[in-house]
């Protein structure tokens, strides 16, 4: 029977190590993908149009909002960021598990329309001593950049509350483990479960 996939909203600070637990967590799973969202911002050495992001400028942006393309935005550190919502729900119905590694506002609207099939995960951090240890580390942010992802992870932290899970990213393959434990529990929820039972009572 083909379950319905879910919608996994994924956010953290910047520097909390998502992207990389993202990745290895789709090595690992073949019932999951990744959506690739719109954003304003320059891409970084190495990432891709349509791979990484779609770059867009401000105006083509504004016009993808405007025609309602788009589940969710939100502006951070100057730039908007989007999720194109097309492809999403062929996903889904498709049994798809599918991640948005998104900012906390945009996370809080699509939490807010309390859809069904939605799990979210806010990814920590130690310390906010290594949060900034690892920005500087990998070396893509200027020092304002810095500052200010600094600044948004305290108010990020913040809004933990709103989330179903909280991961710590101490070590990374154990947060990747973290996370495949979630997606176990949650698919064998009631509602997620609930066809399995009627076609057994049904065949009794
Ligand atoms: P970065 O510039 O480091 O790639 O991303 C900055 C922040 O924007 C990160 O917290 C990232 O998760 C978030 N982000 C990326 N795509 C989207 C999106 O489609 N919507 C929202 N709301 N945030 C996004």
């Amino acid at each position: 029977m083909n379950k319905r996939g879910m919608l996994i909203i994924l956010s953290g600070p910047s520097g909390s190590g998502k992207g990389t637990i993202v990745q290895q967590l789709l090595s690992e799973r073949d019932d999951t993908v990744l959506s690739i969202s719109a954003t304003t911002r320059s891409p970084r050495t190495g990432e891709q149009d349509g791979v990484h992001y779609y770059f867009k400028t401000r105006e083509e942006f504004e016009k993808l909002i405007e025609s309602g393309e788009l589940l969710e935005y939100a502006e951070y550190n100057g730039n908007y960021y989007g999720t194109p919502a097309e492809p999403i729900e062929r996903y889904l119905a498709d049994g798809k598990n599918v991640i948005l590694e998104i900012e906390v506002q945009g996370a809080e609207k699509v939490m807010d329309r309390q859809q069904p099939d939605v799990v979210s995960i806010f990814i920590t951090i130690p310390s906010l001593t290594e949060l900034e240890r690892r920005l500087r580390q990998r070396g893509t942010e200027t020092e304002d950049s810095i500052e200010q992802r600094l600044k948004i992870a305290r108010h990020e932290l913040s809004r933990a509350f709103r989330y179903d899970y909280v991961v710590l990213n101490d070590e990374v393959p154990l947060a990747v483990e973290r996370i495949h434990t979630i997606i176990s529990a949650e698919s064998m929820r009631y509602s997620r479960m609930e066809n399995y039972i009627l076609e057994v009572i049904n065949n009794a």
